[in-house]
């Protein structure tokens, strides 16, 4: 670990020594995952999935896919994606061999996803073998006025299942790839109800069974669930009877529990923190009187059901000291912080530990 040689180095061996709370990283590509575990990740906490699908080559596959009118048509699409997704998923789990990974299942904004310029409902019209005129017409069919409250996390894995069974057979199938084998960690997006999480373990578990006759051995995994509404918070008891584990999602949590948007919040939050409304940006530092009530009652409700239920927090809160301390307060397993905040992150859980003795 170069970069935490000296004196840094030393401190952190201290920190370590003291800490109770797993520091885990944020991580999508090999790249981040390296950082991460040079910076002393014990795992990876968030990968998010939906940067995978950008890159000139899959989003045409992308767009065909959500706007195929068949399950037939998405299934040809989502073809052409599955084995570039295996290979992102086999080089994560080779850098991180050993330690857990949490991978979250789809989730953008569906809007990201869809043609805009002429040119791209050419490319799909191509891919598609449909016309023009078809696919506009099925991309106004799926514009929302309010995306981030919209067709997003599971909402669209419950509407286009065949995305979400493409990437669990791309987990299972790298994970028996690699050479270490690893524990991975399933995780379904914008929970609101337990009906949501159990069609979606049940899909995850189907295709687990399916790839596991294929190649004839079986691994260990965990299916569980952000908690980034309110009612995923309220619900938790209920939720912890289908999910293995939770992750805090603080990002959405802290934008719908105070119903301000994350994507605008700049534009006024400083003079609510000016005048004293909010100590601090809450978007930065967890809102521990309104936010944190509601992660506190989830962890309860959620160990009722399930004692052993793992818990973390992956929103950017994740790596925030102050936010540590409240996540240390509250029993939590892990942080997962973005891979440069790591030390900061083992350096609070120290303190963090420190003052709870
Ligand atoms: C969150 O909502 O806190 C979260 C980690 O997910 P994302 O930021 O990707 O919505
Ligand atoms: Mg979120």
């Amino acid at each position: 670990q170069p970069e935490l040689a000296g004196d840094f180095g030393t401190l952190m061996v201290w920190a370590d020594k003291v800490r109770r709370l797993k520091v885990r990283a944020n991580a999508e590509t090999p790249l981040d995952c390296t950082v991460a575990r040079e910076f002393g990740a014990e795992g990876v906490g968030l990968c998010r999935t939906e940067h995978m699908f950008f890159d000139a080559a899959r989003i045409t596959a992308v767009r065909q896919m959500i706007l195929a009118d068949s399950e037939a048509g998405r299934r040809v699409a989502l073809e052409r994606l599955l084995p570039e997704q295996r290979k992102d998923f086999t080089e994560i789990f080779e850098v991180m061999a050993g330690l857990p990974v949490t991978i979250r299942l789809l989730d953008p904004p569906l809007h990201e996803f869809l043609p805009h310029e002429e040119a791209e409902f050419d490319e799909v019209a191509k891919a598609a073998d449909v016309s023009v005129d078809t696919l506009k017409r099925r991309a106004a069919e799926l514009h929302e006025f309010n995306p981030m409250l919209g067709h997003r996390g599971c909402r669209l894995g419950v509407t286009y299942p065949e995305i979400y069974e493409m990437q669990a057979r791309a987990i299972f199938e790298a994970a028996l790839d690699v050479a270490e084998t690893p524990i991975p960690e399933i995780m379904i997006p914008l929970v609101a109800t337990r009906r949501e999480l159990e069609l979606m373990k049940d899909l995850v578990d189907r295709v687990a069974k399916e790839v596991f006759a294929e190649r004839g051995k079986t691994i260990d995994y965990l299916v569980g669930t952000m908690i980034e509404l309110p009612r995923a918070a309220l619900m938790a008891g209920e939720i912890a009877e289908v999910g293995e584990f939770f992750s805090f999602g603080t990002n959405d949590l802290t934008q719908t529990t105070l119903g301000v948007s994350r994507d605008d919040a700049g534009r006024f939050l400083t003079t609510y923190v000016d005048k004293g409304i909010f100590a601090r940006d809450p978007f930065v530092s967890l809102d521990v009187e309104g936010v944190g009530q509601l992660i506190t009652l989830a962890a309860e409700r959620g160990r009722a059901t399930r004692p052993d239920i793992k818990l973390g927090i992956c929103g950017e809160h994740g790596g925030d000291p102050a936010s540590i301390a409240f996540c240390e307060e509250t029993g939590l397993d892990y942080v997962s912080a973005s891979p440069y905040r790591v030390p900061i992150a083992r350096l609070a859980a120290a303190q963090a530990a420190l003052k709870a003795r």
